[in-house]
């Protein structure tokens, strides 16, 4: 099959920033040395614009899993240029494409089944995405925000003032625009862009899958690191209306506690959360097909299925009858119903799951 022409201006953009970073850099560093305050600017800008994407382009547009104030917007769509990955409106549009075809290699934008290389950087070579690079019917919600528009209308100076302004800024008030310019400006653009990548092309790859299988994305605390919280895809693709990636407290999600602290500010609100036992439930049904799979091949594989179905529909029941009895609670509580009787209902359901819980896992753990 004959490939696409080449985006040249891309081509360009990629590898310019991409090899000046990799020359100039280090040929400063060894000549000037950069100071503390460069590498502090590195380190808040990088912040500034991936957190744009993930909070903004990501979370906030592409998803809406939460809601948050017009001044939020405005930076947001302020980084996302700084980002040099499109406009808000263009990126969301793009994404929104690979959820809903995830894997497809005909319209998965960046689908992961076209090899690492195509979902990192590759898709935005040549001209895969011409027959829809200008429809935004997918977009059209995000049609009604005037930040969005106002970014993708004026993206061109936006993306020149943000990247080439910013660390010039700095670097005058610092008394050394090229060293700013050089870490601030270009290292950080090509870090940025590059961990963000990560996320179409390792959180594909490289990782657990607790939640589904149905797709290539994985769950990385290492990738985590890396792409502002967002290593958690595997979480992600199956729930991805929760405003969240990283669900447990230990789990690294900066893109989290950010919405979190706007939400605290009063700048954010209408936070999406999946029901906590979808959540378990989707893990159930993963552990259960896995080990399903493990014991296939032993003599004793009928009797030892039917065994872990039986236990699987206990906790299963067990379960659902532990988060009725929670949600009853809530509701009592929200209308100010004092309740003994189903608080200690809702006390012995959930020591009754958490019972059938440990058996399943040491069920399980015993196959693996
Ligand atoms: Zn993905
Ligand atoms: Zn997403």
């Amino acid at each position: 099959m004959k490939k696409p022409p080449i985006i040249w201006m891309n081509v360009s953009l990629f590898s310019i920033t991409f090899a000046c970073a990799v020359i100039f850099v280090p040929w400063y560093g060894i000549a000037y040395g950069f100071d503390a305050i460069e590498w502090l600017c590195f380190v808040v800008v990088a912040f500034a614009s991936g957190l744009s994407i993930t909070g903004g382009y990501h979370r906030l547009w592409s998803h809406r899993t939460y809601k948050a104030h017009a001044s939020v917007r405005f930076l947001y769509a302020l980084g996302g240029a700084l980002a040099l990955q499109n406009s808000a409106l263009h990126w969301s549009s793009d994404h929104r494409e690979h959820h809903k075809h995830v894997d497809n290699n005909d319209k998965d934008p960046y689908s992961a089944k076209m090899g690492f290389w195509y979902s990192h950087i590759g898709w935005m070579l040549r001209e895969y995405q011409a027959q829809r690079y200008h429809d935004y019917k997918n977009v059209r919600d995000l049609q009604n925000d005037k930040i969005v528009m106002w970014q993708h209308k004026y993206y061109l100076p936006l993306l020149l003032t943000m990247n080439f302004g910013l660390p010039i800024l700095l670097g005058w008030l610092n008394g050394d625009i090229l060293g700013m310019v050089l870490l601030a400006g270009l290292l950080r653009l090509v870090v940025v862009h590059h961990c963000t990548f990560f996320i179409n092309s390792l959180a594909h790859v490289w990782g657990s899958q607790p939640y589904t299988d149905k797709n290539t994305a994985r769950d990385n605390g290492f990738i985590a690191l890396l792409t502002y919280g967002e290593g958690y895809h595997n979480y992600h693709h199956i729930f991805e209306n929760d405003y969240r990636n990283g669900i447990h407290w230990w789990q690294y999600d900066p893109t989290k506690w950010l919405i979190n602290t706007l939400a605290w500010m009063r700048l954010a609100d209408s936070r999406r959360v999946v029901p906590q036992e979808r959540i378990e439930y989707a893990r159930l049904q993963m552990q259960l097909k896995r080990t399903k799979i493990k014991v296939a091949h032993l003599p004793n594989s009928e009797e030892l299925i039917e065994k872990l179905q039986a236990e699987y529909e206990t906790l299963k029941t067990h379960l659902a009858e532990y988060y009725d009895a929670k949600k009853a609670l809530i509701e009592a509580k929200r209308k100010q119903l004092a309740n003994k009787q189903l608080l200690s209902q809702v006390k012995e359901l959930k020591l009754r799951f958490k019972q059938q819980q440990k058996s399943w896992h040491s069920l399980t753990a015993s196959f693996s």
